[in-house]
């Protein structure tokens, strides 16, 4: 090492993470994670103002060898670089906000209640809401559907919306096509419940936002699943799971029966849109009272290295009787670092049965 004199800092893009067990390197660039041993922890935090030699003169020769593999490591990764002057780079403050009272919606709908939900759209203007996902579980009318989705939108700010539809063999991939294109806002639609023998030839289509999938989702209980594949590597996702909740925080939901809630699987209602306005519910702090469970709060989560990349669910827990529960659907094995099927977990069992999912 060139650098025995120098300190260690690591690029402002770059984050770690100390869990119990092990510590995890974050790079929102590449948007990566590796996972570390917390001793590099340990010299990338508590050692960070001691330089490089200092740092070695208290381990023996094979510790010696090990940490300067750690550097090394970190150089090669680009996670960060040896500075002669680390009072020139202050640690990074991790407070988060956001201009939108709301940042983002779920709006349930089924075959029937399509007008009557959908109308409520404008109010999510009134909250600044940006992001909106529709789900439905059942086979609708798509072109009625789209028609009253445009009508209610078409004056609002809403930037993205994302829409989930049931598989149906008549979807008309022209008329779909053609409403995303002519959006002057992000439009992207997912096709749950794919049947296998259709899903591969349907991905080939190369209809722009339009995915399918196979997953079978049949209600809102398919909703809280935990898995790498929905973790957001980003510095706003890093800093609000800081404080907030990382599902629930400035989220407000509207279920098939028209129920303001803060998502359509929880179990509290604020009142329904045809008698009560949305604007009227987000201040309440019963509204708000899961805005701050952070993973610093749950149980096992505040142990985990994924908690700050990671999302959550309080809808679904491992302990329906404990709110600061571990989510149901998560199968990460802390102690082992490994992931298994939450749903073998014969210490869910109770837990699945409470919320009626061994249907
Ligand atoms: S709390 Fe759970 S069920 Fe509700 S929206 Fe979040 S992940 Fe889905
Ligand atoms: S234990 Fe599971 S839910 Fe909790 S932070 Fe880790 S991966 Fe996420």
């Amino acid at each position: 090492m060139t650098n025995m004199n120098q300190y260690f800092i690591l690029y402002s893009h770059v984050y770690i993470t100390k869990g119990k067990y092990r510590s995890l390197i974050i790079d929102t660039k590449s948007r990566k994670y590796y996972k570390i041993p917390n001793d590099l922890y340990h010299f990338l935090t508590v050692k960070r103002n001691t330089t490089l030699n200092d740092i070695l003169t208290e381990y023996d020769e094979d510790d010696v060898k090990i940490i300067n593999e750690y550097y090394e490591f970190l150089l090669a990764n680009s996670f960060g670089t040896f500075v002669a002057n680390i009072e020139n780079f202050p640690i990074k403050s991790y407070v988060w906000d956001s201009p939108y009272k709301i940042t983002n919606s779920i709006i349930d709908i089924n075959s029937i209640n399509i007008e009557n939900n959908l109308a409520v759209i404008s109010q999510l203007n009134d909250v600044n809401c940006k992001f909106l996902q529709i789900r439905t579980f059942e086979k609708i009318d798509v072109s009625f559907f789209f028609s009253q989705l445009i009508k209610n939108i078409s004056d609002t700010d809403i930037i993205y919306v994302e829409v989930l539809l049931k598989y149906d063999v008549l979807l008309d991939y022209n008329l779909l096509s053609t409403v995303i294109d002519n959006q002057d806002r992000i439009l992207t639609v997912y096709i749950h419940s794919t049947p296998d023998h259709f899903f591969n030839s349907m991905n080939k289509n190369n209809y722009h936002n339009i995915h399918h999938v196979l997953t079978e989702v049949t209600s809102e209980k398919c909703c809280g699943s935990i898995a790498p594949s929905n973790f957001s590597i980003t510095p706003d996702h890093i800093h609000e799971s800081k404080m907030f909740n990382t599902c629930l925080n400035r989220k407000i939901a509207i279920d098939v029966l028209g129920n303001i809630r803060k998502c359509p699987s929880l179990a509290e209602s604020y009142g329904n849109i045809n008698n009560t306005l949305l604007n009227s519910v987000i201040n309440l702090a019963n509204f708000k009272k899961y805005d701050t469970i952070n993973k610093n709060t749950i149980l096992i989560c505040k142990d985990c290295e994924f908690r700050e990349i990671c999302t959550d669910c309080r809808a679904y827990l491992e302990d329906p009787t404990d709110l600061l529960s571990k989510p149901l659907k998560c199968g990460y094995d802390l102690i082992n670092g490994v992931w298994r099927n939450w749903e073998e977990n014969i210490l869910k069992i109770d837990a699945i049965n409470h919320y009626g999912m061994n249907k």
